[in-house]
C-alpha cells in the first residue's frame, strides 16, 4: 500500500492506493491559505484518518507541493502558493508527519501518476500538461519525476511564448517575475481573458465568462468564441513545439480545466506539427485519465520501487 498527501494552494488531499492502483481511502479538507504550520496539522490529520480507516500505520508518505524544493539546501522556491517559499518543505514534513517522507512538485506528481497507471501508462517519456488556473508541466521518465540538479525540469510554464507576434510583446506579467510567461498565455485564466478582451470591444458590458462558457459559445457558432480558441490551440502548439524539439517526448498527456475541451486533441496536433522541426509528427497527444485525481496519485506513487 502507498500513501500520498496532494498538498494544493486550494485543498489539501490524502489517499491510500493498494499496489494495483485502486484507493482504499481518501480524504480532504480546505487549505489553510498563508498558515504553513496550519497546513502541517492538516496534512498529519488527514494523514491520520486514512491510517485510522485502515488500521495500518505508514511508514512513509508521498507529498506533492505547489513547488519545487532546491535540491541542495531543501528550501521550497518558485511555489505559487508564495508563502511557502522559503520554508524547508520536507524536512517539516518529515518532522511533523514521524516518518519518512519523499516530496515532488504537484505537476511532477500528474506526470508520475499518469505514467504509472494513466494516460501515459506504457510510454517512457511522458510529458505532462497542466492547463487549469494556472499552468505547468512535470516530466516522468520509467514511471519517476524526472529531476535535475535546480528541481527545474517542466518549469516549461515559465517559458516565455516562443515566436509570439507584436500583439504579444511584452506580455503580462507573471508572479514569478517575467514577462509573457507560457503560464500567462495557455491558462484556462489567460483563454478566459483573451475572450473578454475582445468581446468587451463591441459590447457596453464588460464580459466574464468561465473558459466552458467560451466553449460552449464556440461550439453554438460564436465567430469570436471560435478564433479564441484557435489562438489558445496556437499559443499551446508554440509552447509544446519548444519541448518536442528539446525533449522529443513519446506521449503528451494533457490535464487541468482545459484539457477536458475535446476538440484540442484534433486541434493541437497539427498545430504542433506546424511549428516542430521535425517533419514528422508521432506524439500522441492524450487526456489526463485520472483528472483532478492525478496529484493525489502520484504522490502515493513517490515511493513506488
Ligand atoms: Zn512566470
Amino acid at each position: 500500500m502507498y500513501l500520498g498527501v496532494d498538498w494544493g494552494g486550494t485543498k489539501i488531499e490524502s489517499i491510500a492506493l493498494a499496489a494495483d492502483g485502486s484507493a482504499l481511502a481518501r480524504h480532504r479538507c480546505d487549505t489553510p491559505r498563508s498558515d504553513y504550520d496550519g497546513c502541517l496539522r492538516v496534512i498529519r490529520g488527514l494523514v491520520e484518518r486514512v491510517e485510522q480507516e485502515l488500521g495500518h500505520r505508514f511508514p512513509r508518505v508521498g507529498v506533492g507541493l505547489p513547488g519545487s524544493l532546491d535540491p541542495r539546501t531543501g528550501i521550497a522556491k518558485g511555489a505559487s502558493s508564495t508563502w511557502m517559499n522559503g520554508r524547508r518543505a520536507e524536512d517539516d514534513l518529515r518532522a511533523a508527519l514521524g516518518r519518512d517522507v519523499r516530496t515532488s512538485n504537484d505537476a511532477d506528481c500528474f506526470a508520475v501518476s499518469e505514467a504509472v497507471d494513466g494516460a501515459g501508462a506504457g510510454y517512457r517519456v511522458v510529458f505532462a500538461v497542466i492547463l487549469g488556473t494556472g499552468a505547468g508541466a512535470g516530466i516522468a521518465v520509467d514511471g519517476q519525476a524526472h529531476h535535475g540538479p535546480n528541481n527545474g525540469a517542466g518549469e516549461w510554464g515559465h517559458n516565455p511564448l516562443p515566436l509570439p507576434d507584436v500583439s504579444e510583446i511584452p506580455g503580462t506579467a507573471c508572479y514569478c517575475g517575467k514577462h509573457g510567461c507560457l503560464e500567462t498565455w495557455v491558462s484556462g485564466r489567460a483563454f478566459a481573458r483573451d475572450y473578454a478582451r475582445h468581446a468587451s470591444v463591441d459590447l457596453a458590458e464588460p464580459v466574464d465568462l468561465r473558459p466552458a462558457q467560451i466553449v460552449e459559445r464556440m461550439r453554438a457558432g460564436d465567430r469570436l468564441a471560435r478564433l479564441v480558441w484557435q489562438r489558445y490551440v496556437d499559443r499551446v502548439g508554440r509552447g509544446l513545439s519548444l519541448v518536442l524539439n528539446v525533449l522529443d517526448p513519446d506521449v503528451f498527456v494533457m490535464g487541468g480545466g482545459m484539457s477536458n475541451v475535446v476538440e484540442l486533441y484534433a486541434d493541437l496536433p497539427p498545430v504542433l506539427a506546424r511549428y516542430a522541426f521535425s517533419p514528422v509528427l508521432h506524439t500522441p497527444v492524450l487526456a489526463a485519465a485520472h483528472g483532478d485525481s492525478s496529484g493525489v496519485r502520484g504522490a502515493a506513487w513517490l515511493w513506488k520501487p
